[in-house]
This record gives C-alpha cells, structure tokens and sequence, in this order.
C-alpha cells in the first residue's frame, strides 16, 4: 500500500492538467492518472485549436495538450498514463485503484475524466475529424465559412449548433432519423424561420466520404431505405455525449444525464475532499478553457480542504 498522498487527479484533459500545475504549484506533489490510451484528452484528437487564449496564431490540439502536461510537470506533477479502475471515495482517506492492481491513497481527489461524445460508428469518421468531421460547432464553425454543411441530429444542441452555423455556412442541412424534432418549440421556431437551414426528415448517415478532407456524406432514407449523395464539406455529428462517470456511480451524485453534481460556483462533490472539474461535470459549455478554469478551481478547492485539515 503506497502512502498517503494529499492528492490524485483523475483525467488528464485540460482540466486535469491545470489542477495539476496548480496543485503542483501549491508544493501539493499530485499525482495523475492521465488514462492508459487518451492521455490528452479530447483535444489528442483534432486539428487546429483557435480559440485557446494566448495563440494569437492558433495551435495544434495534441501540442497544446504537450505544453499543458510540460507545464504541469516542470512544477513536480507525477504522471501516469495508466487508467483508474476502481475507487473509495468514502472516509478522510480515499483509494484509487490502476489497472494494474496497485492501491493509491489520498486525502483529496479531483475527478476531471471528461465526457466522451456519441458517435455515427462509421469508417472515415476518426479518419476525417478536424478534417470536416466535428462534434463542436463553437470550437470549428469559424472553419467552414461559405461552405455546405450538415448536423446530424434532432436535439437541442443539433439545432442550436445549426443555428449557430448558420451564420458563417452558405448552407446547414439538419439530418435527422426521424420526421419530428425532439428540440424545444423555441429552438425549433427559430431554424425553421432560418433560411439557411433545411432538414434531411427520415435521415440516417450510411458513409462518410472524402480523403484527405470531407467531401460530402451518403444518406439512407430510414423509411424507404433509397439513398443519396448529400455534397458538404463539414459534418456536425451533435447526438450526445457521455460523461466518464461510470467509476463513480453509487459514490458521487450525479445528475439525470450522468453528470458529477458540484455544489456549483465551487467544485465540491456530495463527499468532503473530492472535487470535479471539465467537462465530467459541464454539459453546457464543453471548451477546453472552461475546462481549464473549472481545473484550476478544483485545485484551489482541494488545496483550502487539505488546509482545513492541518
Ligand atoms: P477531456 O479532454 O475529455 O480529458 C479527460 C481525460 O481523462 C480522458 O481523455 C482520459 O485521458 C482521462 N480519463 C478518463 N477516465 C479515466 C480513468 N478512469 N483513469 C484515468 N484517466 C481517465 N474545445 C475548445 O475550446 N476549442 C476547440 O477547438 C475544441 N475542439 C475540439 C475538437 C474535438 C474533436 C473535440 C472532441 C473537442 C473539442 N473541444 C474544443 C472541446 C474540448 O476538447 C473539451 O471541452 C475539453 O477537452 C474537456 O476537457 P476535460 O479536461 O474536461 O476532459
């Protein structure tokens, strides 16, 4: 049994790397479970990154996600890319368990794991993200400026990543599997009386094309089965996302959809030491540096519960 460390930070996005640097900083000695294949996080996963304060000139996700875990470490955070498999949250010392069988001990843990968005499951759609594939309207429609481009899904996120569109896409098809929304009247007033927004009714995506870029999806009729080309350079997939709270369920409070409940402005847990932070706790706004900034009051949190303690 390892000793008692003052605390472990779960994730390794950008908000486990900024609780890490904090609570680095703060001469707290974390140490990190960045997760045993996504060490990184989402941003691991695409292309440009533009709007991460501090590139003027923008920056490639992987190699913001390098300097983040760069930074975090120069200050003495300990990483480990490996995955946490089980947990104790309960009591002054909680356990943390890696795949490995080995039991890690601290007084604070900061969840920070993420949330994973829904995909089509289809070939070329890992190929093709940040290449005209995206599941982030605010973070990538400044990229599609003039062009022709669909949402996939019927929700309120489809339609308001559709509306959001809108303003830069010369076209926005909406393609849903259905011939009704589930989105709110609002929501749905406002696309129907946009006129760059059309809807692809009793849609599913059967394949996605284009090599190096997207060029354009085929569409299956879910009623008739009958398919069609549908030419567009990005494809907004908006069906979902699953917050990576497995781990925690019957421990931690979590929301309807699967969220860690936060006794929010701060990010305190239903469990006295353990805090959230990112996007395991947000499914607002999901930006890398909100995520950031919920990391760094994680760890400003953390540090006030280990002094609190003295
Ligand atoms: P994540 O980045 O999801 O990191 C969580 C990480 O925790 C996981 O990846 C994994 O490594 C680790 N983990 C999970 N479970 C365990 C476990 N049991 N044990 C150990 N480790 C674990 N935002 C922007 O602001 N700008 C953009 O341009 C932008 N582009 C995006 C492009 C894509 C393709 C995607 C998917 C997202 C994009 N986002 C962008 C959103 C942004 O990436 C997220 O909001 C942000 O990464 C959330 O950070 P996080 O730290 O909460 O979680």
């Amino acid at each position: 049994m390892s000793d008692v460390r003052n605390v472990i930070i779960i994730g390794s996005g950008p908000a486990g790397y900024t609780s890490a640097l904090y609570t680095a900083r703060a001469s707290l000695k974390p140490l990190v479970f960045e997760g045993a294949v996504t060490a990184g996080g989402a941003l691991m996963n695409t292309t440009e990154v533009e709007n991460f304060p501090g590139y003027r000139d923008g920056i490639m996700g992987p190699e913001l996600m390098d300097n983040m875990r760069a930074q975090a470490e120069r200050f003495g955070a300990e990483l480990v890319p490996d995955d946490i498999v089980s947990v104790d949250l309960t009591g002054d010392v909680k356990t943390v368990t890696d795949s490995e069988g080995n039991v890690h001990r601290a007084r604070a843990v900061i969840v920070t794991t993420g949330s994973q968005h829904r995909k089509l499951g289809l070939p070329r759609e890992d190929a093709l993200s940040g290449r005209g594939v995206s599941w982030c309207a605010t973070c990538d429609g400044f990229f599609f400026r003039d062009q022709d481009i669909a949402v996939v899904g019927g929700g309120d996120t489809a339609l308001e990543e559709a509306t959001f569109l809108s303003r830069f896409a010369r076209s926005v098809t909406v393609v849903h599997r259905r011939d009704s929304l589930r989105a709110s009247k609002a929501m749905q007033e406002r696309a129907f009386a946009d006129p760059k927004i059309s809807f692809a009714w009793d849609s599913a995506v059967e394949a996605i094309h284009g090599d190096p870029k997207l060029t354009g999806v085929t569409l299956r009729d879910t009623t008739t089965g009958e398919q069609r080309e549908l030419a567009v350079t990005g494809l907004f997939i908006a069906i979902g996302h699953d917050p990576r709270t497995e781990l925690f369920t019957g421990q931690l409070d979590l929301d309807a959809e699967g969220y860690l409940k936060v006794e929010a402005p701060s990010t305190r847990t239903n469990i006295p030491g353990v805090f959230g932070a990112g996007d395991v706790v947000d499914h607002t706004y999901r930006q890398a540096i909100t995520a950031a900034g919920t990391g760094c009051a994680a760890a400003l949190d953390a540090e006030r519960y280990l002094a609190s303690l003295a």
